[in-house]
């Protein structure tokens, strides 16, 4: 119970059109906007996760929904709800951005909020092809948002519930609860609490060998820090499964470049040792699946200074995927309506966002949907893993489909 409120237990991404009140209700969730990294992610097409964490308390003496909440206080019977999990929410701006996100971070997101604002006719393009990602990834652990009631009406509310009951029939969450909120009331947030409580929670294999995918990596030292005073890099991610523990013995792969030419660049994967984990702002003794965990290094912090290492797998040494620089995937086409995608040519470059690293990789070979790939910059990946493919069209890099690795 103590690690479910150190450590979040559930990595909750979000899908929706874009103005339909994501941010704001991951706002009244979590009191961060996610938003922060819009600038950055306008300029290319990188994937760099949003995480917030959210802390759902329990109210010792309210029963149901109702004794679920963010607040310090219950709105119930003005007692003092008590923590009871912690979640992470993982945020991506803009729409394509937000889908590649989802498949690229398919093995991290353990479960989705989709939201569908009721002002606007259910299904808009891009809810349209939000539910056509969630159907091609088979995800099933959502829950649908109705937010912005409050702008309709109830009987224009209720009209659009049944838009959204016939859009979802016959998709895989045909089943899935929908719950009308008003975020700016706080109105049946305690009933999407209870819901997001009671989502399936991850198998997540404590005894397998770990795997991390770096998110994050920095240098903590201050400025003019002597030599005496420097502490080792930091990195941040999420384990996908297995545990770390302070002491332990650790491998990054593919690690560190060594060397980098037009064609080319290698890396040396790095062995250090965890001197300390926290959740950002507590210390953990152990490290579980779930939520964004910093792991305090030996390394040299002038290598995971600025996201340095954003991209890499963390785990035992010798125990983590083999670092390849050619692979074969299956390519599935998200046949998006506003694109024309025409047949794959010989070295074209394709951008490729698999975990939380985005790599260019050429053509080298394409029969139909089964493609060799040359990569530029060396990955550690594992059959079966998906990855969000980018092509670019017009000067730009449009999501176009997904592949998996084989
Ligand atoms: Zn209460």
């Amino acid at each position: 119970m103590l690690n479910d409120i150190k450590q979040s237990s559930l990595n909750i991404g979000t899908l929706g059109h874009i103005d339909h009140g994501k941010t704001s209700l991951v706002r009244v969730l979590t009191n961060v906007w996610t938003d922060r990294h819009s600038e950055s992610l306008k300029r290319n097409m990188t994937i760099k996760l949003g995480y917030a964490d959210a802390i759902i308390k329990k109210c010792p003496n309210c029963e149901g929904p109702g004794a679920y909440t963010v607040n310090d206080k219950c709105s119930g019977c003005d007692g003092t709800p008590e923590p009871f999990m912690r979640i992470s929410i993982l945020d991506a701006p803009g729409h394509e951005t937000l889908m590649a996100t989802a498949i690229a971070g398919a093995n991290i997101i353990n479960g989705i909020l989709f939201v569908i604002a009721a002002n606007e006719a259910c299904p808009m393009q891009q809810t349209k092809e939000h539910l056509m990602i969630i159907n091609l990834l088979g995800l099933k652990n959502v829950i649908v948002v109705q937010s912005k009631i409050d702008i309709v009406g109830k009987a224009k509310a209720i009209e659009h519930y049944k838009q959204i009951k016939e859009f979802i029939k016959g998709s895989v969450i045909e089943d899935a609860p929908i719950v009308p909120v008003m975020t700016n009331r706080n109105i049946n947030i305690d009933v999407l609490l209870s819901l997001i409580v009671n989502m399936k929670k991850p198998e997540t294999a404590p005894d397998a060998d770990p795997l991390m995918y770096v998110a994050r990596s920095f240098d903590i030292n201050r400025p003019g820090a002597t030599v005496g005073e420097m502490k080792g890099g930091v990195i941040g991610g999420t384990l996908v499964r297995g545990s770390f523990k302070v002491g332990d013995e650790i491998e990054i792969r593919p690690g560190i470049k060594t060397e980098s030419n037009s064609k080319k660049e290698t890396y040396k994967p790095a062995i250090t040792v965890i001197t300390e984990i926290s959740n950002g702002t507590e210390k953990l003794e152990k490290a579980l699946p779930g939520g964004l965990i910093g792991l305090s290094t030996e390394i040299d912090p002038y290598f995971t200074k600025a996201d340095g290492l954003v991209g890499n797998v963390v785990g035992h040494p010798g125990k983590l995927p083999d670092v390849i620089t050619s692979m074969s995937v299956a390519y599935h086409s998200l046949n998006r309506q506003d694109i024309q995608e025409k047949g794959f040519a010989e070295n074209e470059p394709l951008l490729l966002s698999v975990g939380t690293l985005t790599v260019v990789g050429y053509i080298k070979k394409a029969k139909k949907s089964k493609l060799e790939l040359d990569l530029r910059h060396p990955i550690c990946a594992e059959q079966g893993m998906k990855m969000a493919v980018m092509r670019n069209m017009g000067q730009r890099w449009r999501l176009t489909g997904y592949a998996t690795m084989h």
